[in-house]
């Protein structure tokens, strides 16, 4: 009998790429999404699979799945900071709630469960690079608290269904990541500096753009959770790319790689709490999944810039 494995957040960037992967592994994918962020688009071409079916649910109400269910992917939730300021709510609820009913899906059919965690637990962070050890420095009431604490409180209610339901858990802590699918009006500095690149608009760079990230490509990231969800290690692990670059340094990148010679730069207000450094500590996922990035940043800007040039108006 084949595996069977539920998706949730299937038809959103990361989703849909799980999704794919897991079909080429030979997995029954049951793939959910209540399409608030996501884009059905992103997995109209698993349709016509038999290993696929799609349920459209909002996993913060009670969550069922029929028969045998062998892993949970929780990656359902609003997750760039545009998104989760214009929906605090439901990124609070999608986060614990949503979080509490698949617990108790996983536990109801004996599943292991892997939980989408995120680099935005460390906050704007002290201590850098970031190690898993670190407990972070998060604003509980800023804007972006809505989306922090709600993965807060999703790696605390894990590791108590694991601690008291001997529950079989995984975390896992993503680092900015970027591919294929992202959605181009979804804020991110990816999809924003390309998309206003190839309009020949001006990037708009928050702050002085000193603060830094490190951007993964997305199939090693899914490579990572695919790793650490076969694994046996059930506290949380970065995965990301260790290679940190100035959002100003970044700019002068993507312009350099679209060329288009109406494009420019412009500087505008650095949003509340904006973390002034972020760098994954990536020793533990080495070590315990013998796991390191393998798409440099130039050849992972220029499939994106390809996937840009498509769906950019
Ligand atoms: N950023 C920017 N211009 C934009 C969008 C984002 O300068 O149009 C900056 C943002 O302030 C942050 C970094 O780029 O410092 C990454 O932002 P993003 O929204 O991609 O994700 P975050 O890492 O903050 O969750």
């Amino acid at each position: 009998m084949l595996k069977k494995i539920l998706i949730t957040g299937a038809a959103g960037f990361l989703g849909s790429h799980l999704c794919d992967r897991f079909i080429k592994e030979g997995y029954k994918v049951i793939g959910m999404d209540n399409l608030l962020t996501g884009n059905i688009d992103n997995i109209a071409h698993l349709f016509p699979l038999k290993e696929f079916e799609y349920y459209h649910h909002d996993v913060s109400k009670f969550v069922h799945v029929p028969g045998q269910l062998d892993y949970i992917l929780h990656f359902a939730s609003p997750a760039s900071p545009i998104d989760y300021l214009k929906m605090p709510i439901q990124t609070l609820k999608v986060g614990s709630l949503g979080t509490h009913n698949l617990l108790g899906l996983a536990k109801q059919k004996q599943a292991r469960i892997l939980i989408a965690s995120t680099s935005e637990v460390y906050g704007d962070p002290l201590e850098h690079p970031q190690k898993e050890t670190y407990w972070g420095n998060v604003n509980p009431v800023g804007p972006r608290g809505v989306y922090d604490e709600a993965k807060r409180f999703q790696e605390a209610i894990t590791m108590a269904y694991h601690t008291y339901h001997k529950l079989e858990v995984r975390i896992v802590r993503i680092f900015n990541t970027y591919g294929p699918r992202m959605r181009v009006d979804d804020g991110r500095v990816i999809p924003a500096f390309f998309s206003q690149a190839i309009r020949g608009e001006e990037l708009t760079i928050f702050g002085d753009g000193s603060q830094t990230r490190s951007f993964c490509y997305v199939d090693d990231q899914v490579e990572g959770i695919f790793r650490l969800l076969h694994s046996n290690y059930s506290q949380p692990v970065n995965i990301g790319n260790p290679i940190e670059i100035s959002i100003g340094d970044f700019a002068e990148e993507v312009l350099a790689m679209v060329g288009n010679p109406e494009a420019g730069i412009k500087y505008v207000d650095l949003p509340i709490d904006d973390p002034k450094q972020r760098q994954p500590d990536i020793t533990l996922a080495k070590e315990i999944l013998d796991w390191e990035p393998q798409v440099e940043r130039s050849d992972g800007m220029a499939r994106v810039f390809e996937y840009f040039k498509t769906v950019v108006k």
